[in-house]
């Protein structure tokens, strides 16, 4: 098979091989790693609609990892989508109200974050050991909630990795604390720090770029890593449910041989809908890519503007992982719609970080046709759910309402009739207080588990083991630390003298 090399989206540097494109995270310029073509798929989906997730997951990756073997790339998804799942399905369609909704939060920690951050770590491992990095792999994040627990599970008890997570000792929910100092496994580490989560940020950035603390680790046989949503270690995995979304629907008859699909995708960091992007461009008949936003809606203007500006109050909504105001994955796709110039991406990157907003040109705002981008209120969003819930009995969360809305809205304006895929990002169960006030505010008087059980009657669905877990597991991890400790911290853990 033809080698497929990745290359920065700032600057021209040697383009390096998927492994290290992993490995790295990011480009040394500051930039993304972008595959040089995207591949297209070269099994029919005929043919894919009889296999399983696994089976998809080895068809779709090997096209972008290719100097992994077959047998490295299949021992990574082996490992990967197995029990920690609570369904054979990995990624299980429902249908609602004509919609079908892509369910991603079956993995360990009920979050669509588990599709990647469950396999990442052996991609990472494998690609350590195709560059004969013999160095321990030591995970560093600065978490503001679910990042960090989805990124511990993955990492727990993964041989040849550590992993330690930073987040604001007062700035997560009770919920997110207790999910992640619960966290087992050998080779976790959870530290609260008191401050916020740009202080988190801020000391992790700092730690990853300290020579000494590099050399320090280096002899003692370690090197840091980063597991966060630029890495393509994250992209690919994610592209693999889109085309089996479409294959299951065409191997149930309700969708015809080359029929298009639409696609709606709650978004924040653009990771996900990029995902879906990728999966168009390899051939898979996705008709529109439909951006749904929260009230921090810089993605829905920049659709309708052409200008992205970062400049705005930043909004906390109920559904928290969308509240974001700098996309980091779009810089892909304004890298290829700049014709793939990497002068011209990073001269709109600059003004993103110097004055907080930049401009496309008319031509390259042309080829964002294939995007549709909305928003939806808190108050539509609870809407959503409540007449979700009464028409049907099928509950979703906050982030998946965003994007049912931003559907309905879809559909009223245009009239398209085509059958649609919406990316469902969290169980109901994950935010379960804001999930059961839009069915009834009388919910809002009653505490966390008793609310648990009754989303559990309601929805006539078993609570996760996620959430079953959090109930009774004891603390393990109960480290708090000022930022200016964050460095021994991490020489403690290690054992760094
Ligand atoms: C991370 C997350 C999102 C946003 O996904 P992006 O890839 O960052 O756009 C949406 N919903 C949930 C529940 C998430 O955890």
């Amino acid at each position: 098979m033809e080698e497929l090399l990745y290359k920065s989206t700032r600057s021209f540097q040697a383009p390096v091989k998927a492994s290290e494109a992993i490995l790295k995270g990011l480009s040394e310029d500051g930039g993304l790693f972008v595959p040089e073509k995207i591949p297209t798929l070269d099994v029919s989906l005929e043919k894919l609609s009889r296999m399983s997730y696994k089976e998809v997951a080895y068809e779709v990756m090997k096209l972008f990892l290719t100097d992994f073997t077959e047998e490295e790339l299949k021992g990574c998804i082996e490992r990967a989508y197995d029990e920690k799942f609570d369904t054979e399905l990995i990624a299980p369609l429902t249908e609602a109200e004509g919609a079908y909704y892509l369910e991603l939060f079956h993995g360990a920690t009920i979050a669509f974050k588990d599709m990647a951050l469950s396999i990442l770590p052996h991609l990472m491992i494998t690609s350590a050991r195709k560059n004969n990095v013999k160095n321990d792999i030591v995970i560093l994040t600065a978490t503001s909630g679910d990042t960090g627990k989805a990124a511990l599970a993955g990492f727990a008890g993964v041989e040849g990795t550590k992993i330690i997570v930073f987040y604001p000792k007062h700035g997560v929910s009770p919920i997110q604390e207790k999910q992640m100092v619960t966290q087992k496994g050998e080779n976790t580490y959870v530290v609260g720090i008191t401050g916020n989560f740009d202080d988190a940020q801020t000391g992790v950035k700092q730690l990853f770029s300290d020579k000494e603390l590099e050399k320090e680790m280096a002899a003692a046989g370690f090197q840091f890593s980063s597991a966060n949503s630029i890495n393509i270690g994250r992209l690919v995995p994610q592209i693999v449910y889109y085309v089996y979304a479409y294959t299951r629907l065409l191997a149930g008859g309700k969708l015809g041989e080359g029929e298009q699909m639409n696609v709606v995708v709650p978004t924040g960091n653009f990771g996900n809908i990029l995902a879906a992007f990728y999966a168009k461009n390899m051939g898979l008949p996705i008709a529109k890519l439909i951006c749904a936003s929260n009230d921090n809606k810089v993605l829905y203007d920049f659709f309708a503007t052409g200008t992205y500006d970062k400049n705005r109050e930043f909004v906390l909504t109920s559904s928290p992982s969308m509240d974001i105001l700098i996309s980091s994955n779009l810089e892909r796709l304004i890298y290829r719609i700049a014709g793939n110039d990497a002068d011209k991406n990073a001269a709109l990157m600059a003004a993103l970080s110097g004055e907080g907003r930049y401009e496309i040109t008319s031509e390259m705002k042309a080829q964002l046709s294939d995007f549709f981008g909305g928003y939806a209120s808190e108050e539509e969003t609870a809407a959503t759910i409540k007449r979700i819930y009464e028409a049907c009995g099928y509950v979703i969360d906050t982030h998946t309402a965003v994007a049912a809305t931003v559907y309905e809205k879809y559909k009223a304006k245009t009239q398209d009739g085509l059958k649609t895929v919406i990316a469902s990002t969290a169980s109901p169960f994950k935010f379960t207080r804001s999930v059961m006030n839009a069915i009834d505010v009388k919910y809002d008087a009653w505490d966390d588990f008793a609310l648990v059980d009754e989303l559990s009657k309601l929805a006539n669905v078993d609570v996760p083991g996620a959430i079953e877990e959090i109930r009774t597991a004891p603390i393990v991890h109960d480290k708090v630390c000022d930022k200016e400790e964050m460095k021994a911290v991490v020489k403690e853990f290690l054992k760094l003298a």
